[in-house]
C-alpha cells in the first residue's frame, strides 16, 4: 500500500485525492488543510454583491472521508521535497508521492495603509465587512482595486464591479488595474467589448494604475496620480506559500516551477498544481489562475501517480484547455474560453452574454460540491 500526501484541500488537491482514491482504492492519501471548510472561490463575490450566500458554496473538509481520504487539519511548516516529507503541526509525514497544491499567499501588508484602509476582497473572512461597509457607502465611491499580477481569477474583480452595479445603481464605481488592460490574455480586441461593457455599466476603468500607498480615503498612485475612495475593495498582491519558497521549489519572489504537461516538479516523485504554480503561455503570460485549471491539473497529477505506482509509464497531460466564467449581472454570465497553451498563443474567445452560461456556473458548483461532499 502506497501512502500519497496532498498538502493542500481547495480545487487541486482535492481533484486530485478524490481521482487517485478512485484508481487506487487500496492505498492511503492523505490530505492537510490549514482550514476546515472548502469554500468555492466565485462566492465572495456574491457574498459581497449580496447576490447570494457564501456558506451554500462551502463544505467540510472532513466530509471527504466518505472517499476514503484522510484529511489532517493543520498547517504545513515545512517540506522536504527530496525525501517526500512534509511536517505538519511537529509531525512529519512521510509519503511515497507528494503533491503541492497549496494556493497562493496573499500579502495586504506588501502595500503600505493597505490593511489599514482596504477591505481584502479575496479573504472570506473580511466579505462580510465589506457587505457591511457597501451597505453604509449610500451612494459613495466604491474602488476595487487590483495591487498586482498576477491574481486570481483575472475576470473576478470585473464581475465584483458589474454585479454591485446591479445591486446598487446609485454607487459611482470605479476597478483600477496595474496592468495595462483589463483581461490582457484575451488580447487587445476582447478587452474593448470587456471594457466597453464596464463604462456601458457606467464602471469607471483605470488600466496602468499601479498602486504606491494607501491613506484615508484615497489610493495613491506611482507618478504621484490618485484614487479617491469611500470604500476600497481590494485585491491584494499574491505571493506563492512561503513554506514552498523555503522548500526550494519556487524563486522568492516567484512561483513553483513545473513542466506544464507533467506538472512535475523536477524533484522525484513530487508534482504541484493550481495556483501556486506558473504555467506560461507561448506569450509569455502566466496561465490564469483559476479553479478550473487547478480541478484538470489535479486530476492530471492523480493520474500520472498512479501509473508510477504501478510502474507503467503515466500518459496523462495536461493540454490548457478551459474556461473561466464573467458573471455580467442581469441573469447573465459570459465566459472567457479556448486553448489557453495553444502553441502559437492563447486560442481563446470572449462569448456573449447568456443566461444559459449562468445556469452552467451553477451547476458546475453544484456537480463539484455534490461528487467531492456528497449531497448537501
Ligand atoms: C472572487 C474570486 C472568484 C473566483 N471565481 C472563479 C471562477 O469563476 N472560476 C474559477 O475557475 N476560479 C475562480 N476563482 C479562482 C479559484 O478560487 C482558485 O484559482 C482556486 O481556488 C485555486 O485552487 P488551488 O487548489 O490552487 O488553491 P486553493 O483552492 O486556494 O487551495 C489551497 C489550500 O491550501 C491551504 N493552505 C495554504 N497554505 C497552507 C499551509 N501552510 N498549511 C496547510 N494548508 C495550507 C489553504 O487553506 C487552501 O485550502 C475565483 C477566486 C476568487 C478570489
Amino acid at each position: 500500500m502506497a501512502r500519497t500526501l496532498v498538502l493542500g484541500g481547495g480545487f487541486g488537491g482535492i481533484a486530485a485525492a478524490v481521482r487517485l482514491r478512485e484508481l487506487r482504492p487500496d492505498d492511503e492519501v492523505v490530505l492537510v488543510d490549514q482550514g476546515d471548510r472548502f469554500l468555492m472561490g466565485f462566492r465572495k463575490n456574491a457574498g459581497i454583491a449580496g447576490t447570494g450566500d457564501m456558506l451554500e458554496g462551502s463544505r467540510p473538509l472532513a466530509a471527504l472521508d466518505r472517499h476514503g481520504i484522510r484529511v489532517v487539519r493543520a498547517t504545513v511548516t515545512s517540506i522536504d521535497p527530496g525525501g517526500r516529507v512534509a511536517e505538519v503541526a511537529g509531525e512529519r509525514i512521510e509519503a511515497d508521492a507528494l503533491l503541492v497544491a497549496l494556493g497562493v499567499d496573499l500579502h495586504p501588508e506588501a502595500v503600505p495603509g493597505l490593511a489599514e484602509y482596504g477591505i481584502n476582497a479575496y479573504d472570506p473572512g473580511h466579505v462580510p465587512a465589506a457587505a457591511a461597509a457597501l451597505a453604509a457607502a449610500q451612494d459613495g465611491r466604491v474602488v476595487i482595486g487590483i495591487f498586482g499580477a498576477p491574481y486570481r481569477c483575472p475576470p473576478a474583480p470585473y464581475e465584483l464591479a458589474l454585479l454591485l452595479r446591479d445591486a446598487r445603481p446609485e454607487l459611482d464605481l470605479t476597478v483600477f488595474t496595474p496592468q495595462p488592460m483589463s483581461l490582457p490574455v484575451l488580447g487587445k480586441a476582447g478587452c474593448e467589448v470587456v471594457e466597453g461593457l464596464l463604462g456601458l455599466r457606467r464602471v469607471a476603468f483605470r488600466p496602468n494604475a499601479a498602486a504606491e500607498h494607501v491613506e484615508d480615503r484615497r489610493v495613491v498612485l506611482e507618478g504621484g496620480d490618485h484614487v479617491p475612495f469611500d470604500v476600497l475593495l481590494a485585491v491584494p498582491p499574491h505571493r506563492c506559500p512561503q513554506v514552498a519558497v523555503e522548500a526550494g521549489l519556487a524563486e522568492p519572489g516567484g512561483w513553483v516551477r513545473v513542466d506544464p504537461a507533467t506538472l512535475e516538479t523536477g524533484v522525484e516523485g513530487v508534482w504541484a498544481v493550481g495556483d501556486c504554480v506558473a504555467i506560461p503561455l507561448a506569450t509569455g503570460q502566466p496561465l490564469p489562475k483559476a479553479g478550473v485549471f487547478a480541478e484538470r491539473e489535479g486530476i492530471v497529477v492523480a493520474e500520472r501517480i498512479a501509473a508510477r505506482l504501478e510502474g507503467r509509464e503515466p500518459t496523462a497531460t495536461f493540454d490548457g484547455e478551459g474556461l473561466c466564467w464573467l458573471e455580467v449581472g442581469g441573469g447573465e454570465a459570459r465566459a472567457v474560453r479556448g486553448r489557453f497553451l495553444a502553441p502559437g498563443g492563447p486560442d481563446i474567445e470572449l462569448t456573449p452574454a447568456s443566461a444559459s452560461l449562468l445556469e452552467d456556473k451553477a451547476r458546475y458548483e453544484r456537480d463539484r460540491l455534490e461528487a467531492w461532499f456528497g449531497p448537501s
